[in-house]
Formats: C-alpha cells, sequence, structure tokens
C-alpha cells in the first residue's frame, strides 16, 4: 500500500519541471497561460494533499493531531482535485478563444454551476459525511456522494471534449488532440481509482498529461514574443481570424511607438526592447485592472494591439487613462531625447472594420493619418478623413492620373540671398483628382513608390520640365531643381533618359539641379552609384533634400557629388529656440567649410528669414516669399519680383 504512494511522489517533481518550463518559456503572459499556470499549481497541491492523507489516514487509526491533518488534507484534496478538472474546463474556453461565445453575466454560472456545487458537497460533508468520513475507528471511509463528485468529472470531461471538437476549426488538428488526450487521461486514470482506490496514478497520469500541453498546445514560439514578454504578431492574426471567423465584437486598441524604429537603431536593440517591454508591461497592467478580459500583442519595431470584448468595454472611456499611461510609461523609462512618441487608436470590429487585411494595415498605418498633437483617435474619425479615402482608394486615383495625365508642374521660387533675388525654383508636381479634388504628393509620390507607377510619374515630371525650361523660364533664373524618387535614381537607363530629354529641349544640363534625399542613399545601389557619377559628369549638379529630419553622415555628405544642401523646414522651425538657432547656425557653417551651398526650406517668417541671412545661409525657399505656382504665375511672380530688384 504505501509502495503505490509513490505515484504521487513522483507527480511533484513533475510538476516543477513543468512550472519551471513554463516560466524558463516565459509563457506566463496572457489568460490560457496563467490559467494553465494555476492548473499546475492546484494539481501539484492536489497531488501533496494526496499524499497527506494517505499517510495520516490509512491503516493507522486517526486521533489527535493526526486526525486534524487526516481531515484538513482530504478536504483540500477535494477541493484542489475537484478544482483542476474544472481548470481544465475554463482553459478550454481560453485557448480556443470562444468566452465570448457565453455572456458575460452568464459565464461563471454556465461553466461554474457544477463546480460550485461540488464544492458545496464536500463543505457541507462535516455534517452530512456524504462524500468521506475519517473515524479512529474505521480509518478513512467513502461516502455514497463521491460517485456523484466522479459523475460531475465525467459531465465536464464529457461536455470539454464536444465543445473542443465544436472548436477544431479554431485549433490546429495537433493542439486538439492533446488536449482531447489531457482529458482521456485524466479520465482514464481518476477510473482507475475509483474501481482500485489503493492505485493513486491520478496524480501522476495528470502530470503527463499536462506535459502533452505543454509541448503541443501552449506553443510558445507561435504565440509568445519572448524580446517583449507579451504575445506575438502571429498571435494576434491568428485570433483576428478567428474574431472575424466567429463574429466576434471586440474592441481592439492599436498603440503605435511612431519612432520605434530610430529608437531601435539610437538606442540599440537590448535596450529598446527593454523599454518597450516596460511600456507594454505598464499597458498589460493597466488592463488587468480595468478588469477586462483582454489579450496583449506585440509587432516589431513597436505596435501593441490590445484586444477587449467589445460587448464589455468602451476605449472612448478609457481613453484619457490610456493616454496619461502612455505618457507616464514612456517618459519614465525614457532620458531626454530618446523617448518613444506613442499614438493611439481604437477600432470597433466588426463596426468600424471588418476586413482581416484592412484591419491589419490599419493598425499599422492609422497613425500616419492623426494630427500630430493627439495621442488617441478613433478608427472611424481616420476612415471618414479626406487622407484615408484618398489612401484607400489610391491605386484607382493614380491609374486614373496615369492614363488621363492629370498630373501638373508648380515651381515655387528660391532666393539667393546674396544676389537679392530668385535665382531658381523647385519643381513640385500636382494631381488634381476628378473625384478628391488637388491631392498632396505627400500623399500619392510614396503610394506611387510602394506601388511600383513612380516611373510614369517621374518621366511625366522630367519631360514637362524641360519642355518648360526651353519654353517658359523667365531668363533671370539659373535653373530648376527636380525630385528624383529612389526607383528612378536605380534606373539604369536614367542618364540616358536624361540626355535624350536634354537634347530633344535643347536643355543644358546646367539648367536642372537634381534633388535627393538620404533615404534615396541609404538604399543606394550600384546602378545609383553609377548614376550619381556618370550624371555629374555630363554636369547635372545634385542637392540633398530634407536635410535634418534622418540620421545624417557627414562623411557620407562631404563623399558624394552634392552642390547643395537643403535644410528641412523642421530645422527652420526650431530656429527661434537657442538650441534650434545653434544646430542651423553650425549646420551652416561645417557644410560651406565643405563648399555646399545652402538652401533653408518651408521659410515663412520675415524673423526666420533674418536669422538665416545672419548665418550665412545662401538660398531661402518658403511661403515667406511664395507657395509653389501654376507656371503662368511663376512666371508673373518671377519677371515682376526680380525686374523690381535688378
Ligand atoms: P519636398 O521635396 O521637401 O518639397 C517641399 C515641400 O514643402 C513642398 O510640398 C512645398 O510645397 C512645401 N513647402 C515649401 N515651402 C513651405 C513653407 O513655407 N511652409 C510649408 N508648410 N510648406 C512649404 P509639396 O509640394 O506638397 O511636396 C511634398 C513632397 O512630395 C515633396 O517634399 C517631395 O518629396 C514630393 N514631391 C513633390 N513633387 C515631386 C516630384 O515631382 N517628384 C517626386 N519624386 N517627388 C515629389
Ligand atoms: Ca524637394
Ligand atoms: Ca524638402
Amino acid at each position: 500500500m504505501q509502495g503505490i504512494l509513490y505515484f504521487d511522489v513522483c507527480s511533484l517533481p513533475i510538476f516543477l519541471v513543468i512550472l519551471v518550463t513554463v516560466f524558463v518559456r516565459r509563457m506566463t503572459k496572457g489568460h490560457s497561460n496563467r490559467l494553465f499556470i494555476g492548473i499546475i499549481l492546484v494539481s501539484a497541491m492536489s497531488a501533496i494533499m494526496d499524499v497527506l492523507m494517505e499517510f495520516f489516514c490509512h491503516d493507522v487509526p486517526v486521533t489527535g493531531l493526526r486526525m486534524f491533518v487526516a481531515q484538513l488534507s482530504t478536504y483540500m484534496y477535494f477541493i484542489t482535485r475537484n478544482g483542476t478538472i474544472f481548470g481544465y474546463f475554463l482553459f478550454i474556453f481560453a485557448i480556443t478563444g470562444t468566452w465570448y461565445r457565453i455572456r458575460p453575466k452568464h459565464r461563471m454560472i454556465v461553466v461554474g454551476t457544477p463546480y460550485a456545487f461540488v464544492l458545496a458537497m464536500i463543505l457541507t460533508n462535516p455534517i452530512t459525511g456524504s462524500v468521506f468520513t475519517i473515524s479512529s475507528e474505521e480509518g478513512y471511509r467513502r461516502g455514497y456522494a463521491i460517485f456523484v463528485l466522479y459523475a460531475i468529472s465525467v459531465l465536464y470531461a464529457t461536455l470539454g471534449t464536444i465543445y473542443l471538437i465544436s472548436c477544431r476549426k479554431f485549433l490546429s488538428t495537433g493542439k486538439i488532440a492533446s488536449l482531447v488526450a489531457l482529458y482521456l487521461l485524466s479520465f482514464a486514470s481518476a477510473a482507475v481509482q475509483l474501481f482500485f482506490p489503493a492505485l493513486l496514478v491520478e496524480m501522476v497520469t495528470t502530470s503527463f498529461a499536462l506535459i502533452l500541453v505543454v509541448l503541443f498546445v501552449l506553443r510558445p514560439e507561435e504565440v509568445t514574443d519572448a524580446s517583449i514578454g507579451s504575445m506575438s504578431f502571429n498571435a494576434y492574426k491568428n485570433d483576428l481570424r478567428r474574431i472575424l471567423l466567429t463574429k466576434q465584437k471586440v474592441q481592439i486598441a492599436a498603440i503605435c511607438f511612431t519612432n520605434a524604429a530610430e529608437l531601435r537603431a539610437y538606442l540599440g536593440e537590448e535596450r529598446y526592447l527593454a523599454y518597450a517591454s516596460y511600456v507594454v508591461d505598464q499597458l498589460e497592467s493597466m488592463f488587468r485592472k480595468e478588469r477586462v478580459y483582454f489579450g496583449i500583442y506585440f509587432e516589431h519595431p513597436g505596435t501593441v494591439y490590445i484586444v477587449v470584448d467589445g460587448t464589455e468595454y468602451s476605449f472612448d472611456e478609457a481613453q484619457h487613462r490610456l493616454a496619461d499611461e502612455l505618457r507616464r510609461s514612456a517618459g519614465k523609462a525614457a532620458s531626454a531625447g530618446e523617448r518613444i512618441i506613442p499614438r493611439a487608436c481604437s477600432i470597433s470590429i466588426p463596426e468600424e472594420l471588418n476586413d482581416f487585411d484592412e484591419i491589419i494595415k490599419f493598425g499599422r498605418e492609422f497613425h500616419t493619418y492623426l494630427p500630430t498633437n493627439r495621442i488617441f483617435t478613433t478608427a472611424s474619425e481616420i476612415i471618414s478623413s479626406r487622407d484615408y479615402k484618398v489612401i484607400s482608394n489610391i491605386d484607382e486615383i493614380l491609374n486614373r492620373a496615369i492614363t488621363q495625365k492629370k498630373f501638373c508642374m508648380y515651381y515655387q521660387p528660391i532666393y539667393s540671398v546674396e544676389r537679392k533675388k530668385f535665382v531658381s525654383a523647385e519643381a513640385l508636381i500636382r494631381l488634381n483628382d476628378e473625384e478628391y479634388g488637388f491631392i498632396s504628393p505627400g500623399l500619392f509620390i510614396p503610394a506611387a513608390e510602394k506601388r511600383g507607377v513612380i516611373l510614369p510619374i517621374g518621366d511625366f515630371v522630367l519631360e514637362d520640365v524641360h519642355r518648360f525650361i526651353a519654353e517658359n523660364m523667365p531668363e533671370s533664373l539659373d535653373y530648376i531643381e527636380i525630385n528624383l524618387s529612389v526607383a528612378q535614381c536605380m534606373q539604369e537607363e536614367l542618364p540616358a533618359k536624361l540626355a535624350y530629354l536634354g537634347e530633344k529641349y535643347g536643355v543644358a544640363p546646367g539648367r536642372i539641379n537634381l534633388e535627393i534625399t538620404e533615404t534615396t542613399y541609404e538604399n543606394m545601389g550600384n546602378v545609383m552609384e553609377f548614376n550619381l557619377d556618370a550624371l555629374s559628369g555630363m554636369g547635372y549638379s545634385f542637392s540633398l533634400d530634407d536635410y535634418g529630419t534622418g540620421y545624417s553622415n557627414m562623411h557620407r555628405v562631404s563623399k558624394l557629388p552634392l552642390k547643395i544642401i537643403k535644410l528641412d523646414k523642421t530645422l527652420i522651425d526650431d530656429m527661434s529656440t537657442d538650441e534650434g538657432f545653434s544646430i542651423v547656425r553650425n549646420t551652416v557653417k561645417m557644410m560651406r567649410d565643405i563648399d555646399k551651398e545652402l538652401v533653408a526650406e518651408g521659410v515663412e517668417t520675415k524673423e526666420d528669414l533674418g536669422r538665416l541671412e545672419a548665418v550665412g545661409c545662401d538660398f531661402i525657399q518658403g511661403y515667406y516669399f511664395s507657395k509653389p505656382l501654376p507656371a503662368e504665375d511663376f512666371i508673373k511672380f518671377i519677371n515682376e519680383h526680380n525686374k523690381v530688384n535688378a
């Protein structure tokens, strides 16, 4: 008899190993993982109680302290043992993500009633003695009601198995099989113990069954993101698919760390992830306190998705708390200048969005439509914005524009501080759509680049500007600046194209300046390097656009064949502060030392102009002088102003 106890004792190290595995694999976040840990702990507890009760009840007349321990351990055994069976049942709801099928109010009633009944029977046992009795004369004796307990276990197991099978489309066959095995094993061992009470195999079988779950059901590599400690983006996609499939109502808060990529580059992977994971942890504990059923997922480099039950909760109420929490946690772990800049958006599913691809895309891109002074917005607000409508229909719009030639060029004058007149202009493309009106190139150029339709647009720009220079350009101007996209720069035939257009319109290379950005450099392939050299050799000059927005590499700037550096508007806007002014002053000085000319972009005020003149900036471009103008207006503008100043 005593020998059989070893089965129980054996189960304990197994539970311990499972527990350690769970923690080492960081399977500690999310409902199903936490529930699983609970099941292991409760199972281990009932194994210990089983050992104690066997030890103290059997074969010896129980009295005094022994009696007390025997009673206590037996009660605890029944409570915990039946608790694990109940725990499995909850676990199945958690792992299949099907809680929503039962109304929140009814959840505990539906799944908990049988266990509540069991508890009631156990707790009234001191009076009724219906489950068991322990006496000094007879030792441990089962009562008739023990069969009721077994019957309830069988009920839970049967319902659980049927429920699992009904959920088979949500989980892989392997997972379903492991979970069914969990039931069958505990079922079989319970039966063994029912008929051969001395054979204490129940706990050890349970421990084996839980190993199955660890190995085949809780696959951390599938669901958790080890670097952050939340659920992974993959898990988000799976859960989202299931949510859509079952037409479940949920709310998603998408939280984007808008500067994640830069922070990661700046802080390094490890420090960035520690920082991000701190913020995610804080969000998680906030939602735990709000007591809403939720899942929290992380997508690299920095988007967090929080899914909550849409029938219970509304982000409208929580948005201020969420924004405060984000401000607080993003600020707390950061030192100056390396702060996460968060933006958040709630999405009601299926009301606001109900298409898988669209939801995924929306989560990644919503922040580009959000006004920069706001942290939180709703999907409806973004979806109804014009920019979003334009981007959603951009394929159609671009198609229409390309086939019907809906583009035209505007020109923005560029002023020379030294010569006190306008000496050049930047050519900026405009698109006037029949349905949406004027669409900013800031919107459609990146979209056209992504869709691979930038080349025909770029070709239009090149040709139109050549024609303008040949036929209409005021004589007082030296050259026109043309923006080149990455794709254009990597085109092998770019030098030939320009040579052809130059010839066709009789435009010398000196009348054209080509603008490229630092991101273009970062993507620079051999072809582009070749193009830059070839075009420089032909007599075309280059400007570096948007200087000050990326991570500028001075070495690279000095080595490339650049004539002009264009200071981005953000630098100019910052000049009103001492720090910002000193950055511009030093940048100008440094660039002049390596023989670059400087254009300040986005100059809107007289004060800006004064400061730029003071630091020795060569050229000024901005609304202060003029917005970009249609060709005709531009010619008028230049002729008037340059005459007055001549
Ligand atoms: P960019 O090359 O940095 O062009 C300067 C942008 O700043 C223009 O916006 C211009 O209208 C705007 N801007 C100029 N002065 C001021 C000012 O004082 N205040 C403010 N708030 N804005 C000012 P736009 O025309 O909307 O162009 C946006 C971007 O689209 C351009 O940025 C450029 O990257 C791209 N783009 C425009 N035309 C073309 C083109 O023909 N080809 C290519 N590849 N890209 C183009
Ligand atoms: Ca430009
Ligand atoms: Ca620019």
